[in-house]
């Protein structure tokens, strides 16, 4: 089985051209849910889709899935599917989503091109899911919560950007406001490509990554409230410093993160990534501060306890500073475990086609995150480039896109019934 890895360069880099940013080193595209460059992107992958002779769907919410049905294979047998996404994050690069969307689409084409066309059993189904950026209208895995029914076609529809424009409008506006829902529970299994966006495969020098678990997420925001006064007037022992409460509370999350991290299997994580001074003038002794915590790890367990650690350290700040503190829950969302089933046939593909594979969690969020609380997922990895991903030099070798693409045409075989 041979992946055609000029095929699938000239895939991504014609759907590179769509929402194309000037990019000082490497290469950046924006392209948001609903717009002219989303459009383009759709338009091409359909045109791509029917040229394969798949036959294409889109529903309500602008997920596309195009299914290929082989010779043998029975027209009623739940389908296997793979995909991922197109749309981008502002000036992102030109990997992240459309190597899982048109690596899912070569990978049929190659199979297509060998005798396993009639020995599957299954139909094959790429999928295009609707924002799982979430940079638009919010939330993230956008498509995927709706095709896993987290989600209602109503409630999703009714969405707005920071204009107030619709999601129902914004697909209207493109062409892509279908029809149905796609149901991923019907599914036999689903696999995701996706470039690594971290260093470990370079490490090792390993081609392919195999999840064994997506990192669960939780997000809250902590409030922080103190007296903002002048700060020449206002001597040491006089002050309710909210940032200086805050600063604490950033070191001390930060080293429960290290600590769990050193405890297990280094997965843990614990940023606050956002914060906001008021009054935010330096002559000002800070008033408030609110601060924007996410907390990630393979074990839901190791999550909570960070997360018990980080409001100790609120009640210790409001007993020993005077400040006063609200924390708040918002995201929360348990690890995913991929599919065992669905890892033994990424393995043993890889050991088929001789591309060696690590096993590894993943810290982002991806569609398979979704899509395996409705049926069995699995998830592989391609090296990314000095781990950089969201940024125009996000980077994954055409050869090392091919591999990985290759991985995923044998699994898919698997899933489909092939004889192995
Ligand atoms: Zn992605």
């Amino acid at each position: 089985m041979e992946v055609n890895q000029r095929r699938l360069r000239d895939d991504i880099e014609a759907n590179a051209a769509f929402g194309a940013i000037d990019a000082e080193t490497g290469r950046g595209r924006t392209v948001l849910a609903g717009t002219e460059p989303n459009r383009e992107a759709r338009n091409r992958f359909v045109d791509r889709c029917a040229d394969a002779g798949l036959e294409v769907e889109i529903d309500a919410v602008g997920n596309v899935a195009a299914t290929w049905l082989p010779e043998s294979a029975d027209p009623e047998a739940a389908p296997v599917a793979a995909g991922s996404h197109l749309d981008s994050v502002p000036e992102g690069g030109i990997f992240d989503g459309p190597l899982g969307t048109y690596g899912a689409l070569e990978a049929i084409r190659t199979l297509q091109e060998t005798d396993l066309e009639h020995s599957l059993e299954r139909p094959i189904t790429v999928v295009s899911f609707t924002e799982e950026e979430g940079t638009r209208f919010g939330g993230g895995m956008f498509g995927s919560s709706v095709a896993t029914g987290r989600r209602s076609v109503d409630d999703a529809l009714a969405a707005t950007d920071d204009e107030g424009i619709a999601v129902e409008d914004a697909l209207e506006s493109i062409g892509y406001r279908g029809e149905g829902v796609l149901d991923a529970s019907a599914w036999d299994s689903f696999l995701e490509l996706h470039v690594e966006q971290d260093t470990r495969l370079e490490e090792r020098g390993v081609l392919v990554g195999i999840v064994t678990t997506i990192t669960g997420i939780a997000h809250a925001t902590v409030e922080i409230e103190g007296e903002a006064n002048h700060a020449g007037a206002t001597g040491m022992d006089e002050r309710t410093d909210a940032l200086a409460a805050a600063s604490e509370f950033v070191l001390e999350l930060e080293s429960a993160g290290r600590e769990h991290a050193a405890a297990g299997e280094g997965t843990a994580v614990a940023t606050v990534g956002k914060s906001r001074v008021r009054p935010n003038a330096t002559n000002v002794v800070p008033g408030g501060v609110e601060l924007g915590v996410d907390v990630r790890d393979v074990e839901y367990g190791t999550m909570e306890s960070i997360l018990e650690e980080a409001t100790a350290t609120l009640e210790r700040l409001e007993a020993e500073r005077g400040v006063e503190t609200r924390f708040e829950r918002e995201i929360d969302v348990e690890p995913a475990p991929m599919d065992r089933r669905c890892r033994d046939a990424l393995e043993r593909a890889g050991l088929e086609a001789g591309i060696d594979t690590l096993a590894m969690h993943s810290g982002a969020a991806h569609d398979a995150m979704r899509v395996s609380r409705v049926t069995d997922a699995g998830m592989l990895f391609a090296p990314s480039r000095d781990g950089l991903s969201h940024t125009p030099r996000e980077w994954t070798d055409w050869a090392d896109c091919a591999a990985a693409t290759e991985v995923l045409a044998g699994a898919l075989a698997r899933l489909a019934g092939a004889e192995a």
